[in-house]
């Protein structure tokens, strides 16, 4: 029933209110709340940058489905992922980790899951989730686990309003993010290309293996 590297596009979960998904009638569901499970073994392939372009186009299309259908807000899961590869064991792990550190916040919250679309493909794992609750509150819960988190940093957990309207750090005055090598905001290096790949992965690495040390894996 699950496709290689994703859930099909029209997968939907419903989550009751003990977190288990419920497939909605005619629906592939997801595999699980906590984490995108999927038998297939990560692609570990280069993407091209079209393929990027247009699951990042496709990407948007499924967020005004929900929106349209749902009218909450949305919070969507993907990871900072320099370089062309993106399904890897260890995108899937950060990634399992942070979709599993975005319910427990929401969760802790009393913000309720009323739907969520996603799993892992071949150009990074990305999760949307349909929120009841206000969209400054989501955010300010999704900004304490970016930060606080040891990969906080490699997920990018972003907050959409019903309008679609993305809800921004500074909005709550939170500063720009910080790049994963220096301090200068990370848009800043990452458009003037700053750092080597080389060097951005190796800090990611550096980021997991600490973080795999801490929790004996
Ligand atoms: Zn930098």
């Amino acid at each position: 029933m699950v496709a290689p590297h994703s859930v099909s596009k029209s997968a939907v979960s419903r989550l009751d209110t003990e977190g288990s998904a419920v497939a909605r009638r005619g629906e592939a569901t997801t595999t699980g709340v906590v984490g995108a499970r999927n038998d297939a073994a990560p692609s570990n392939i280069s993407i091209s940058l079209t393929q990027m372009l247009d699951r990042r186009e496709q990407r948007v299309a499924d967020q005004q489905a929900l929106l349209s259908r749902f009218g909450r807000p949305l919070v969507q899961l993907t990871l900072v992922t320099p370089g062309p590869v993106k399904d890897t064991a260890q995108t899937r792990f950060v990634f399992d980790q942070g979709l599993a550190a975005v319910h427990q916040a929401l969760r802790l919250a009393g913000h309720v899951v009323l739907a969520q679309q996603g799993g892992y493909r071949v150009t990074g794992p990305e999760m949307l989730m349909v929120i009841d609750a206000e969209p400054l509150c989501i955010k300010e819960n999704m900004l304490q686990i970016e930060e606080r988190n040891a990969l906080g940093r490699l997920w990018d957990v972003d907050v959409l309003e019903p309008s679609g309207a993305s809800v921004s750090r500074q909005q709550l005055g939170w500063p720009a993010r910080r790049c994963l090598l220096c301090d200068e905001p990370a848009h800043a290096c990452a458009r003037s290309g700053q750092h080597a790949l080389a060097d951005l992965q190796r800090a990611i690495e550096d980021k997991v293996h600490a973080f795999r040390n801490r929790l004996g894996r």
